[in-house]
């Protein structure tokens, strides 16, 4: 169904480039842009091919001319949004940008809020929910594994996984309300352990893929990353190596680095949302002792820390802080001793007697690196895989990943499931086995899209940016 109230807004990022596009959609789209825009042709754009590049002229209601451009005019229901869509493209300058879209809301266009023209197209049946949701995922993928991801959701596959779940439960759902509707027909006994035996069948492909639950939500939100260990140990020099540009500030002077500061860095595909804390020490600078307290903290509830040693310096006492420390986060923990190009100094067997004894840290490994040459990504790399692939990338080919919403999703359906198991192992009769199976079938359309309320879909589609 195609909407009234025309929306319009620039499409392409904000910031000068080559070219900028304006994209307005709704009924009524062609007419504004026809409004605005004369083709060189002497054609007016409503006579136009729909779909071809029209090269022309902008103007405003006096006839003066804002911009060269080009427009594209696309009609219901071959576009994006499922409606009439018309795009400027014209020069990518802010001012002629903003000049442009300020002349369409002139024209009856209004300004279309954050992610309006994907959720139209979600709202015109164009795309299901996961699919919307792979549109911002693909624009804000961090690393190729990400974007893989994210294409996979685009292209329905996912979607069509969780659409057989719903069938499959549909049909065992008509099954108990047949035998509910019509008791007489049936001449056998309801066979209560074939449908037992179909339920645990699809909880496990569901707890499949809450097992790689994980590994999805990692590679599209990153996995939250503090790089901690005492000034100077080498903390900014890692992340910067790692980013591959100076983005922290390095110095020589002990705690130089006052606030955190966070960066999304590709290793080996996986996308890690690095904090880089303050030097943890003790210190009367209040300044200072801010940022401590809160390295304290991102420590504490980071997925991955990155400890790192100075091989170079013997051990001090603000090395056994950071031990301790180490012991009280609930993170995966990769040991890294740093600076392997000067002499070993750090007497290891120490260090490893010192970390062996923490009892709750989940220590991964021990990374020999260089952060001035340039050395130790790959033993990071490896280990860093295996913490996310529990060691089979492979697997990913061909495993449907999930986000964070959707695997909570498929949480609650799998409990929903248990519970039906539980129905009838306690003998209650089709009705209940129903409400825990209709339960169930509900939860794993708000994956797609079909089962949710108006709230949700707005909270989601808020988080687009404007023009998407
Ligand atoms: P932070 O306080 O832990 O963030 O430490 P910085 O990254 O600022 O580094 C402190 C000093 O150690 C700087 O002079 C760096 O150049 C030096 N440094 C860092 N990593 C290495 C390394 O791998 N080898 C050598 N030789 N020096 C390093």
């Amino acid at each position: 169904m195609q909407q009234d109230d025309v929306i319009s807004a620039i499409a392409t990022a904000p910031g000068e480039g080559g070219i900028g596009i304006i994209r307005i959609s709704g009924n009524g789209a062609v007419d504004i842009a026809n409004k605005i825009f004369r083709p060189y042709s002497g054609n007016s754009l409503k006579e136009c091919t729909p779909r071809l590049a029209n090269y022309g002229k902008v103007v405003d209601e006096n006839g003066k001319i804002i911009d060269e451009a080009i427009c594209i005019v696309m009609y219901a229901p071959n576009s994006y949004t499922c409606e009439d869509v018309a795009e400027i493209q014209c020069h990518g300058g802010n001012i002629v940008m903003r000049e442009i879209l300020l002349l369409t809301y002139r024209m009856g266009a209004r300004a279309a809020e954050p992610g309006e023209f994907t959720k139209r197209a979600f709202l015109n049946g164009r795309i299901d929910l996961s699919q919307a949701q792979a549109v911002m995922d693909i624009i804000n993928a961090k690393t190729k594994a990400s974007l893989d991801m994210a294409m996979d959701h685009l292209s329905g596959r996912f979607s069509d996984t969780i659409k057989v779940f719903r069938n499959d439960l549909l049909s065992i759902i008509a099954h108990l309300e047949a035998s509910i509707d019509f008791p007489e027909d049936d001449i056998e006994e309801f066979d209560f352990e074939d449908t037992k035996e179909k339920i645990k069948l699809l909880l496990e492909k569901i707890e499949k893929m809450l097992d790689m639950a994980d590994t999805g939500i990692i590679l599209r939100d990153g996995l939250k990353t503090a790089i901690i260990g005492k000034p100077n140990a080498g903390k900014s020099s890692i992340m910067n190596f790692l980013l591959g540009q100076e983005r922290a500030i390095v110095t020589e002077v002990p705690g130089t680095t006052r606030d955190s500061i966070e960066e999304y860095v590709n290793i080996g595909g996986i996308p890690l949302r690095l904090i880089d804390t303050a030097g943890i020490r003790s210190t009367d600078d209040i300044v200072e002792k801010i940022g401590v307290e809160k390295a304290y903290s991102y420590a504490y509830d980071a997925e991955l820390v990155l400890a790192v040693f100075d091989s170079n310096r013997e051990m001090t006492a603000e090395d056994e802080e950071i031990i301790k420390l180490i012991d009280n986060c609930s993170g995966n923990i990769i040991i890294i001793m740093n600076k392997i190009d000067l002499s070993a100094d750090l007497n290891n067997d120490i260090l490893i007697n010192k970390l062996e004894s923490c009892k709750h840290a989940k220590i991964c490994g021990i990374v020999p690196m260089s952060a001035k040459k340039g050395q130790g990504q790959d033993k990071l790399e490896k280990l860093l895989s295996d913490i996310v692939y529990g060691g089979n990338v492979k697997i990913m080919e061909h495993q449907a990943l999930c986000d964070a919403r959707q695997s909570e999703i498929l949480r609650q359906t799998a409990e929903f499931l248990k519970d039906s198991i539980n129905t009838i192992n306690i003998g209650m009769s089709e009705d209940f086995i129903v409400i825990d199976l209709r339960s169930a079938w509900e939860k794993l359309g708000e994956i797609t899209g079909e089962s949710l309320d108006e709230d949700i879909l707005n909270q989601i589609f808020s988080k687009f940016c404007i023009g998407k």
